[in-house]
This record gives structure tokens, sequence and C-alpha cells, in this order.
């Protein structure tokens, strides 16, 4: 480990610690991104802190280069802003590895050889303490030679870190109490990418980030990312803002076939993205 994951921000207040707005390049951003975008962003002005865009790409398989620049005219056009050039995810890959070298180091990971299939079939015996749905700890303890066996066997690895019944709880900012009784997550995919929790906490701790605001359907996953702070030693951010989502007329979560969902539909029917600002300042404000 070098000095660089431990890093004190004495700015981290979140009066003047950075805000940000951390989009996957994986195709246009709909109105409800750029909803998030515009609320991360007001509230990061409206403290006089800095805002940072940071391009989440390390799923390998979903992110296409060709997005980055589509997004960041779209964030442009509905006038946010941001400081400093966009950190990509897809250049920091020493960071993320330096974390699981500590995990590694303090016997917090191990490796899972689980196919989905095999997961939901173990999953769905009765587990006690662990949530419906949680990986049910079938790797946990095999032995080295167990391990050797499966890799022979042409399986690569996923890396999932131990802590499975760890009680995580957490005051968001907008959505009150939560608290998570954890599973062994993974941190590491088999396909070699490193998993989006193990990513945005390093990141959001390096960038010294004062408030992480986002979608509330990532509300579920800020329990182990402060697992994650605590265990690599990292201060988490101040404040956790979780939005609601955007919602379609009839209630369900925004997608294609409630019409024209991004800005480039809404300026072809018209519009001009100062009155689609408006909107969803608007919605936010409701
Ligand atoms: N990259 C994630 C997304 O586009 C957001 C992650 C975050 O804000 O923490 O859904």
């Amino acid at each position: 480990m070098t000095a660089r994951l431990d890093l004190f921000h004495p700015d981290r207040e979140p009066e003047a610690a950075p805000g940000r707005y951390a989009p996957s390049p994986t195709g246009r951003l709909h109105l409800g991104n750029l909803r998030t975008a515009l609320i991360a962003w007001r509230s990061a002005r409206d403290r006089g802190a800095r805002f940072l865009v940071r391009i989440e790409d390390i799923d390998t398989g979903r992110s296409r280069d060709e997005w980055i620049e589509v997004q960041l005219e779209e964030l442009r056009q509905i006038g946010v802003d941001w400081d400093g050039e966009p950190v990509r995810q897809s250049e920091r890959h020493d960071l993320y590895r330096e974390a699981l070298s500590k995990l590694e180091a303090d016997g917090l990971l191990y490796e899972c050889f689980c196919t989905r299939a095999e997961i939901r079939e173990a999953a769905s015996a009765p587990h006690g303490e662990l949530p419906e749905g949680a990986y049910p700890g079938t790797c946990r303890e095999l032995t080295e030679a167990e391990r050797a066996g499966r890799r022979a066997a042409g399986r690569p690895p996923a890396l999932r870190v131990r802590a499975a019944g760890a009680r995580v709880g957490f005051d968001d900012h907008l959505c009150g109490r939560v608290e998570k009784t954890l599973d062994d997550f993974v941190v590491r995919r088999n396909d070699g990418d490193f998993a989006y929790n193990l990513a945005v906490t390093v990141d959001d701790a390096d960038q010294g980030i004062g408030e992480v605001l986002r979608g509330a359907d990532l509300l579920d996953t800020t329990p182990r990312q402060l697992w994650l702070y605590d265990r690599l030693g990292l201060a988490a951010p101040a404040r956790f803002s979780h939005v609601p989502l955007m919602l379609g007329e009839d209630g369900e979560r925004l997608a294609k076939r409630h019409g024209a969902i991004t800005l480039e539909e809404r300026i072809e029917a018209g519009e001009s993205p100062a009155s689609v600002r408006r909107e969803l300042f608007d919605s936010a404000d409701r």
C-alpha cells in the first residue's frame, strides 16, 4: 500500500468538500439521470463547493468511449458545469488494485467460483441472518486444494469480501435511517473487472467527496461501501443523499416506452434545453 489511499482531506466538511456526478458511459443520459446530475450540482454549488464529474467506465462489457463526450455534452446543455477534467475509472486501476491488496493482506478476501445459477439455487435455502438473495457463502471456507481444483476446471474466480453478517447503518440525508445486514459481496468480478462498490468507494475517498448524491436505486449499495471505507481505513463522505427516481406517468421507473426521455428527443420535439432544465428542477422541488 502506498500512502495514497490514506490521504487525509482537511477540507472534508460538507460545506467545502466537493460534490460529484458519476455517470457510466453506456448510453445517453435519460432525464432522470440529468435531474440527479442537476440536483447534485446545485447542492455542491449552494455550499460553495467544487463539483466533479467522474466517468465510471470500469464495466468493460458495457462502457463505450463514444458515450463519454455525448454525456458530457448533455450535462453542458442542461447547465451543469464542473471543475477540472473528468477522471476516468479505467485510468485508476492501480488504486483499486492497492485497495484489494490491503483487503487481501487483512485476510478479508476470498475467491468465489460460483455461477449465478448456483448462487440462486443455494440462496433459496434458509440462511438465518442473511437477507434474501444474499450470497450464501458457498466458497467462503474452501480449502486450497478445492480452490486449485476449481481453477484447474477452468472457472475464473470472482473475489468476495468477508462481510457476511455485518450490520451497517447510516442516516441518509433524504431517505432517513438505513440499516442493512451485509453478505460477502463481490469486489472483483470473475471477468476481471473491478466491482462498482470497490471503485466508487476508493474514488469518493480519493477525491475527498463531501456529499455523495445519486439515485435512490443505489441506496442499498451504501452500507457495503461504508463497510469498505471502514476496512480500508478511509474517511467516508460526510453526507449521502439518495434522490427519488423520476417515474413515468404510470408510476413506473422511466423507460423508453414513456416516450421522449432523453434531452435529444425533447429537443427534437421542439423544446429548449432551458425549458427541460426548468421542468427537471420543478419536479425535484415538488
Ligand atoms: N455510475 C453509477 C451509475 O451511473 C452511479 C454511481 C454513483 O453515483 O455512485 O448508475
